[in-house]
């Protein structure tokens, strides 16, 4: 069990009853992003705000990371008023709208083109911002979602490549490289650095005698899992070697993009519980709260970890037992964690779940039934 450090059992005491609350401590996404530098020296750090776009955390990466990575329109116009110094915009349904304000954006902007529609559309707003083709090649790596190696919709085949890149000379876009994010939640460092070797030859090949390359952007990935652990950054500088500051010596920029890493340690959910009961043999615990506004452990289906912080313990208290705890949703899939043993559990102890800051809230559904929000908290 991740301990809770002081400053947040704190707030989580703090917090009105019930309390439902996300907490966010912008130094946790700082210090990550410390640590990636540090193992990555040649590289740029632009953060992946879809992991997490709590106005506090963005404020702290944009002032630390070397720019922000956007997934639509709506982004790009937070992170820039976020203070973003520089963006990128991928996804792969970016409409006319979106592109003409890329074309518009007062901040340097790098569009990672998905399809030639894409390039087509960027000519015809007159972008004049680095353009990078988004390539799908390469083997599934592991992690939690494989965006390649596999049938997906985000960018273009290897083999429609040299096709793409003619479109885009033809055009008279500025073509700067290739963007080849794969994967995310990889806790492997030796397959994410295969990863990222294989992506840096493989565009030095794609560019040769076609355009200089000068930008390779190797996308998100490094692992973060909700459960605790995180990818071995020492292992992964190891496994990379000499190569990335040969390329960066002969003046292609090196991309990476994380969200998870830097975003999970940086957010938890707390949760008051609001009913203990045993049904069918089964201790429960009902909180305030639930998959409503994390919806984490039921998009993947796992036992998200909490620590007890225990109230007045007044009412019914179930004591040494392992308790599945639900939400507030009419839905038996309301399950923050479906068996966790305790000492001792009951109304009004505050549950809080550690690392929950990256794809937590932001993917969240908490229109359901119409119960109110959570706070939002920022530690300082
Ligand atoms: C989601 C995403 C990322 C971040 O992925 P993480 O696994 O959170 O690091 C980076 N780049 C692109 C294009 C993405 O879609």
């Amino acid at each position: 069990m991740t301990p809770i450090p002081e400053k947040i059992a704190a707030a989580v005491g703090a917090l009105e009853s019930p309390a439902s609350a996300w907490l966010y401590d912008p130094a946790a996404a700082t210090a990550r992003l410390a640590a990636v530098r540090a193992a990555m020296p040649e590289w740029t750090v632009l953060y992946a705000m879809k992991a997490c776009a709590n106005p506090a955390v963005l404020a702290a990466a944009c002032a630390a990371a070397d720019g922000v990575e956007c997934a639509s329109g709506g982004e790009l116009a937070a992170a820039r008023a976020a203070g973003a110094r520089r963006l990128a915009f991928s996804g792969p349904a970016k409409t006319p709208a979106d592109l003409a304000a890329a074309a518009a954006s007062p901040v340097p902007l790098c569009v990672h083109a998905e399809s030639i529609r894409e390039l087509d559309l960027l000519a015809a707003n007159g972008f004049t911002g680095p353009v990078a083709l988004r390539v799908n090649r390469g083997r599934a790596l592991p992690g939690t979602h494989q965006m390649t190696g596999a049938p997906t919709p985000f960018g273009m085949d290897e083999q429609a490549i040299a096709a793409a890149v003619a479109r885009a000379l033809d055009l008279g876009l500025d073509l700067a490289g290739f963007h080849l994010h794969a994967v995310s939640n990889c806790l492997d460092a030796a397959a994410y650095a295969a990863h990222v070797l294989d992506a840096l030859s493989w565009s030095h090949q794609a560019a040769a005698g076609r355009f200089a390359l000068r930008y390779v952007n190797v996308g998100g990935g490094l692992g973060a899992d909700p459960r605790g652990p995180v990818l071995d950054l020492d292992a992964l500088a190891t496994k990379l070697g000499p190569a990335p500051a040969r390329y960066r010596g002969a003046g292609v920029e090196l991309v990476v993009e994380p969200g998870r890493y830097l975003a999970a340690a940086a957010g938890w959910y707390a949760a008051e519980v609001v009913d203990v009961k045993t049904v069918a043999g089964q201790a429960f615990a009902i909180v305030r709260g639930g998959t409503h506004h994390f919806r984490l452990p039921a998009a993947w289906g796992y036992a998200h970890p909490f620590t007890v912080v225990p109230g007045p313990r007044d009412a019914a208290v179930l004591a040494d037992v392992e308790v599945r705890v639900c939400g507030e949703l009419c839905t038996p899939r309301d399950v923050l964690n479906g068996g966790q043993r305790v000492a001792a559990i009951g109304v009004g102890d505050r549950l809080v779940f550690a690392n929950a800051g990256a794809y937590g809230w932001e993917i969240s559904h908490d229109r359901f039934l119409g119960h109110p929000g959570p706070d939002m908290v920022v530690i300082d």
